[in-house]
């Protein structure tokens, strides 16, 4: 498993679990969502109804589930978890939906990957809170329609851009998460480290939060492999020193770009001379899937002006060569 990326085990996401904010004061950053989200609560909190269904957005890491998790703590509602890949048939989430009680909220992660039988069951449901249930098979079947109480269902999704319109029209509220800047990374990196009781030092909050890529999961687990640095191979203090030794060890380099990262920009550089390339064939090239490629490493890229996409495909930027420490073949040949 790589460092910097999701897909955690176990212990990784307990480790994730103890750092997490429990209340929207707390969590740092992303003003705007939560500015507009507060209101939303506070506002169904003064009707005493459940509020609109609510829409996540963004990268991996940035806060969704959490953001999910704060909402129904805010609501004093008690939280149901599933996701898109979880629900195989239809009736796995007419089982979900018809065991909710009133007011609770239902957090859809990977709401773009449901089967589309299921997401036609969930615009019901949230639209109309009904469920229909199917009794009995072939001819003789037929649908009970179940009333259910009301509730709120929390969606996230690394991709806005891929919800058939219908199901994202049925989100009252939309939050888009974008990354963090190094000074909310270095204030998520201190709470972080208070919470562990482990000192860090001002210089290499600002050295960790440089390099993890404008994401809070990754702040903190960089965060506790600094730590463990410190208490193997330092003398216990998250210094600046302590910081950019461990980090070398995980091969996060000065612009927090990861193994992944890098082998994305050497085969297009390398490979394919700086594009473009489609996305399968530069997957392909890295021994990864399409969608790991294009919702970890590439957004991240992108935003750095590493990366450009184009109608035809990836290109390399000049910054992705000089980062590889190439030279480009345009500005080569004098
Ligand atoms: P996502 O669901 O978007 O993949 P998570 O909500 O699981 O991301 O967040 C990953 C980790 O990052 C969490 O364990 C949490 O501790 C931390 N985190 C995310 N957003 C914030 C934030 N705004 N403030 C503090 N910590 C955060």
């Amino acid at each position: 498993v790589s460092l910097v990326r999701p897909g955690a085990d176990d212990l990784e996401r307990a480790a994730e679990a103890a750092l997490r904010p429990r209340r929207l004061e707390e969590f740092v950053g992303q003003r705007v969502v939560r500015d507009q989200l507060s209101l939303v609560l506070e506002a169904a909190l003064g009707r005493g109804r459940a509020p609109d269904h609510v829409l996540l957005s963004g990268p991996p890491g940035l806060g969704k589930t959490t953001l999910a998790m704060i909402i129904a703590a805010e609501l004093g509602a008690s939280l149901r978890v599933t996701s898109g890949p979880a629900i195989q048939h239809a009736g796995d989430l007419a089982a979900v939906l018809s065991s909710l009680e009133e007011g609770e909220v239902l957090f859809l992660d990977e709401i773009h990957r449901l089967a589309r039988p299921a997401e036609e069951l969930l615009y019901v449901a949230m639209e109309d809170f009904r469920v229909d249930v199917v009794v009995g098979k072939g001819a003789g079947a037929s649908a009970i329609p179940l009333s259910l109480p009301p509730f709120t269902v929390v969606g996230a999704t690394t991709r806005a851009g891929l919800l058939p319109a219908p199901l994202r029209d049925r989100f009252g509220f939309t939050g888009h998460l974008d990354f963090y800047s190094d000074d909310e990374l270095e204030r998520v990196l201190v709470r972080s480290a208070g919470l562990l009781g482990a000192p860090l030092e001002a210089a290499a909050a600002a050295e960790i939060a440089s390099r993890s890529r404008g994401t809070p999961r990754i702040a903190n687990r960089l965060l506790r492999r600094v730590r463990d640095w410190a208490q193997v191979r330092g003398d216990g203090r998250m210094s600046l020193d302590a910081a950019r030794a461990a980090l070398e060890v995980y091969e996060v380099d000065a612009r927090g770009l990861d193994r992944l990262d890098r082998s994305v920009l050497d085969a297009l550089c390398r490979r394919f001379g700086g594009g473009p390339v489609g996305l399968t064939t530069l997957a392909v090239a890295v021994g990864e899937e399409p969608e790991t490629v294009e919702t970890v490493a590439e957004p991240f890229l992108v935003r750095e002006g590493l990366v450009g996409r184009t109608p035809r495909g990836r290109v390399a930027l000049p910054a992705a060569w000089e980062h590889l420490g190439l030279v480009p073949p345009s500005a080569g040949g004098t």
